[in-house]
């Protein structure tokens, strides 16, 4: 990921983040940091960059000439999401964090004294972001603490990948209460349940500490999650038909944009994908209306897709949605399963065409392709998509017919059952060994078609 910080004090950005992790990994090249003085880029000869405000009062403004030729060097001409921090922007949550990690680069523009000349904020900013209500002298502090928000979701910026999963505000719940060694400490013992090994009861645990501690010091965060699982509450009356919308909401991807009664939109920024259910026609009309910018829309009822291609949505594929309710993990009788890595990618993609090259980059990175092997030759993988579906099988033709694929379906179903996920997936229509191959391992198919929809960016 490559970043660029517009400031007036370039020093302040660099020896910042030098010591921090995120100054490892510009040190590993996994992310690039460059901060461009805006002063450079000043016409004025003494080097000036701020001038009054028209209309008067307080303070100086700076000034849009040397903004704009700063931004222009540092985007090279290239379209790039450039953030403006400012007390006015919309509050920076880690949702916002985990969607601009997925951007490739990223431009952070400070200001100072009163602020920046309309003009060129008009001009260059996709986004105005502030880090809370109050306010700064400057835009260098709160750059930083975005760039260290989000390089540490980057792949490979934390050693441990899956730790940002169980970090405060996922799922709208703070994080639990957390010991270390010794045991007993000012005569405070870790809580039993922690010691017992009981992998089942330390999540139940953990689970009742985030909702405690979450309706104490956030009530606002609480009420969302509240929300969320009453409603998941009532989409399980037909688990089967609306499970891609019961996961989404409890592995703490999807969120609510709208809802009322049975007429819901459920929207997964990260994926980029929409869900969506409506009681009759022209509510599904309203709520088409309603619709972000997406790359997928999915519904399960077939007048809402014919609204939304009416609408302008192409329809991508029809598919059967299955999900495997049971509890117990599987045998995995193929022993040579693991998760890949971006060495991988070249043999993934060249294999399955639905999706892109770099999507499937960004699956591996989050450590949700499997692979099969024979020695170092490779013979097949499984995954799941980014909005939680299992999907991307394949096994080369010469090992088929060998319990290779059933293997793969199991290890990845294993994988979400030890995260407490409900593992589902969706088959295409006319994809009869894949529908064999759920029926095999006991998952139950929704009697609704799951319709994927491209949505209108794509
Ligand atoms: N006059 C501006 C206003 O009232 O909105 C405040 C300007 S502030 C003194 C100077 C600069 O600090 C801003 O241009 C912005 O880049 C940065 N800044 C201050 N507070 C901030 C906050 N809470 N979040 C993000 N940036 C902030």
């Amino acid at each position: 990921m490559k970043l660029h910080v517009l400031t007036l004090f370039p020093e302040m950005i660099l020896q910042g983040l030098a010591p921090s992790i995120i100054g490892r990994a510009v040190e590993k090249k996994i992310i690039s940091l460059d901060a461009v003085n805006i002063r450079d880029y000043t016409l004025d000869k003494h080097g000036k960059v701020d001038d009054y405000t028209y209309g008067g009062g307080a303070g100086m403004l700076m000034q849009a000439q040397p903004v704009y030729d700063a931004w222009k060097a540092a985007s090279g001409g290239k379209k790039i999401r450039t953030i403006y921090l400012t007390p006015q922007g919309t509050p920076f949550t880690q949702n916002l964090a985990k969607e601009l990690a997925k951007e490739e680069e990223l431009i952070f523009l400070c200001g100072h004294y009163e602020g920046i000349d309309e003009r060129v904020l008009e001009e260059v900013v996709t986004d105005f972001v502030s880090i809370g209500d109050y306010v700064l002298t400057g835009g260098e502090l709160p750059a930083m603490v975005m760039i260290d928000a989000v390089a540490r979701l980057v792949p490979g910026v934390l050693g441990n990948d899956t730790s940002a999963e169980e970090e405060s505000f996922h799922n709208d719940l703070l994080e639990y209460p957390q010991y270390s060694r010794p045991e007993s400490w000012h005569e405070k013992r870790v809580p039993e349940v922690l010691l017992s090994g009981n992998h089942a009861k330390i999540m139940k645990w953990r689970l009742e500490q985030s909702e405690t501690r979450t309706l104490r010091f956030r009530p606002d965060l609480y009420e969302k999650y509240r929300e969320k699982q009453h409603l998941i509450k009532q989409l399980s009356k037909d688990k089967r038909n609306n499970i891609h919308m019961m996961e989404s909401l409890s592995r703490g991807k999807g969120e609510i944009l709208y809802r009322d009664g049975n007429n819901l939109i459920i929207f997964d920024r990260e994926a980029s994908t929409c869900m969506l259910k409506a009681e009759k026609t022209e509510t599904a009309t309203k709520l088409s209306e309603r619709l972000p910018e997406a790359k997928w829309i999915i519904v399960n009822q077939e007048f809402v897709k014919e609204v939304l291609v009416t609408a302008g949505y192409g329809l991508w594929g029809e598919c059967n949605q299955y999900l495997y309710t049971a509890k117990e993990s599987l045998p995995v009788r193929y022993k040579a399963i693991r998760s890949l890595t971006t060495e991988d990618v070249p043999y993934v993609s060249s294999r399955y065409k639905h999706d892109t090259e770099e999507y499937i980059r960004e699956r591996i990175l989050a450590g949700e392709i499997y692979g099969a092997f024979d020695g170092d030759r490779q013979i097949g993988f499984i995954g799941l998509h980014n909005e939680g579906s299992m999907g991307l099988l394949y096994v080369e033709e010469e090992y088929r017919r060998q319990g290779i694929a059933e293997s793969l379906e199991a290890f990845c179903i294993n994988r979400c059952l030890e995260k407490g996920w409900t593992p589902y997936g969706h088959v295409l229509t006319d994809n009869t060994a894949s529908e064999k191959l759920q029926d095999k391992l006991r998952f139950y198919k929704a009697s609704q078609s799951i319709y994927w929809l491209s949505g209108k960016t794509h």
